[in-house]
């Protein structure tokens, strides 16, 4: 079996991880930059983080869990990603404090020499290994935003996705930069503290009602022992999910106006002010961004000292924010909010799926800027996902185009695991010792995404986090089922195969 280096230790890199132990492979390493496994679930710890995607259906198909309720929160989502790592014995495998700088590959070889440094490993080390799978997830790089004089508040500020716990929010005024999946959870929890919360907000999105329950000790229980009653739980989350909300990622919509209906209910039936019910109104097509599902988002700003600002942020003083009315003359008025702590809720740099690791495929050909968009035009792209022309060897899991806005990532965390290991399977029979996908073919494959997804919602929007330059480069345009489908099997004819060398005499 290949020598594989495994980058990340989330859902996606403890997942073929464990595929690869469960088929006996034990010729692995997988680098995790931190101390801990769980990834994203590791490094969210705001107040109030939970999945949006019920948990019977964000897991390992194979690998129940006993849920305490339908939407699992954050350590209850890190303790089970910690048990799979016991239960499937990969702690031998794991290196921790080891960040993964570069990879080189080399053509003589037919494999990568893997910078690593950082946390324990002492000035650096090279090591050499057949396969690169880079698992480091789309949601692992906090971006901040490009706020003028951010820098020189003179409270405490932090992101959402490196949560400071020393700070008490008890009777302060608390600013949230944004208003997105991450803000909307942790706006209710820090409300019941703080003295008052002040959300700025720039886009108002389509909220859902979550209608989250605890699961009963009988629940459990029956999940426990009947493989028939688990199937049949993931099965009624998946088609929920797969079969109709998959309908509003589409531009045509058949269920959209009702959707919408029933979301704007529930903010009329929740906010009893006018200006700010008007203020959270959504004005682009449900779908088109990440649908947000909250208990107690808009119930927060009910029951405790929660205002929606929409006037842009002009500016951050040493104690206050600045924000300016719109005004097509420019001369808009400006406000001061005397803030005590700010909460930067502005999301991921999702579109940098590799950085800050350099990568150099044959002929000295950098992946970073393969991937670099220019004037709209080229930004990341694979063969579903997974693998690069010109770069042998190297795959990703929750790579370019995989992510979703409707579903369970692990449905495709678990398609690339067999996608790999049919692969690697093959290349031992065959004594394979690199593989390239055809230029042709993942041209192919991106053509006929781009033609797909012209047809989606998310371009019905000029900007999101799905989107570069107009060209949506984060998300699958299909079904997990027809994902799934079509990474059953690796094809060896898809790609350019180099036969490991033979041994010579003597
Ligand atoms: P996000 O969805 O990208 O939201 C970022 C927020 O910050 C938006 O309100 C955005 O406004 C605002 N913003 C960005 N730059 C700004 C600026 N310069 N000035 C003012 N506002 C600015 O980020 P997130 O909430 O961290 O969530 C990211 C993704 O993580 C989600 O889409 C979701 O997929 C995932 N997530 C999942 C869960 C879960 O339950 N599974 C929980 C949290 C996050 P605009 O909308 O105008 O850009």
């Amino acid at each position: 079996m290949p020598q594989i280096a495994i980058i990340g230790s989330g859902f996606a890199g403890l997942g073929l991880g464990i595929q690869l132990k469960r088929q006996g492979i034990d010729t692995f390493t997988i680098f995790e930059k931190a101390d801990e496994v769980g990834g994203t679930w590791r490094a969210n710890t705001y107040p109030g983080a939970e999945c949006d995607i019920p948990s019977a259906l964000y897991s390992y198909s194979f690998e129940n869990f006993d849920w305490p309720n339908k939407w699992s929160h954050q350590p209850v989502i890190k303790a089970y990603l910690e048990h799979c790592a016991d239960t499937y014995h990969l702690r031998p495998h794991l290196r921790f404090g080891s960040t993964v700088t570069a990879a080189r590959f080399d053509e003589d070889a037919g494999a990568w020499d893997v910078d690593v440094g950082g946390g324990d490993v002492d000035g650096g080390e090279t090591h050499r290994f057949d396969i690169v799978v880079s698992a480091t997830g789309q949601l692992s790089r906090p971006r901040w935003p490009d706020i003028d004089g951010l820098d020189s508040f003179d409270g405490p500020v932090f992101h959402s996705a490196e949560w400071d716990h020393d700070v008490d929010l008890t009777g302060k005024h608390v600013a949230s930069i944004g208003c997105g999946a991450s803000a909307i959870q942790y706006v209710p929890q820090i409300a019941k503290d703080a003295a008052k919360v002040t959300v700025f907000q720039r886009t108002p999105n389509w909220v859902i009602p979550k209608n989250d329950r605890d699961y009963s000790d009988f629940e459990n229980g029956l999940i426990r022992r009947s493989r028939m009653a688990r199937n049949l739980r993931r099965f009624g989350l998946w088609f929920r999910s797969d079969v109709v909300a998959y309908d509003l990622m589409r531009k045509e919509s058949r269920i959209r106006p009702l959707a919408q209906k029933l979301s704007k209910k529930h903010l009329h039936d929740t906010i009893s002010d006018p200006a700010t019910r008007a203020a959270l109104t959504p004005e682009y097509p449900m779908g088109a961004k990440r649908v947000l599902f909250s208990d107690d988002f808009y119930e927060s700003i009910e029951e405790f000292d929660v205002t929606i600002q929409s006037d842009p942020i002009s500016k951050v003083t040493g104690d206050a924010i600045v924000t300016t009315t719109r005004s097509e003359s420019g001369d808009g008025n400006s406000t001061d909010h005397d803030v005590d702590v700010i909460v930067v809720g502005t999301g991921f740099h999702t579109q940098d799926f590799l950085t800050p690791m350099q990568v150099t495929g044959v002929d000295g050909r950098d992946l970073n800027d393969e991937w670099a968009a220019t004037d709209g035009q080229g930004g990341p792209q694979a063969h579903l996902g997974i693998s690069v022309n010109g770069f042998p060897n190297l795959f990703f899991m929750y790579g370019p185009n995989t992510n979703l806005g409707h579903s369970s990532i692990v449905l495709m965390i678990e398609s690339q695991a067999r996608y790999l290991l049919s692969l690697f399977h093959q290349m031992a029979r065959d004594s394979i010792q690199a593989v390239e996908v055809r230029a042709e073919v993942q041209q192919a494959y991106n053509d006929e995404l781009a033609d797909r997804l012209a047809d989606s919602a998310w371009v019905l929007i000029e900007d999101s986090w799905y989107l570069q330059g107009g060209k949506v480069t984060n998300n699958w345009v299909g079904r997990t089922t027809e994902y799934r489908r079509r990474t059953n099997h690796a094809d060896l004819a898809d790609f350019h195969v180099t036969p490991r060398a033979l041994p010579t005499a003597g």
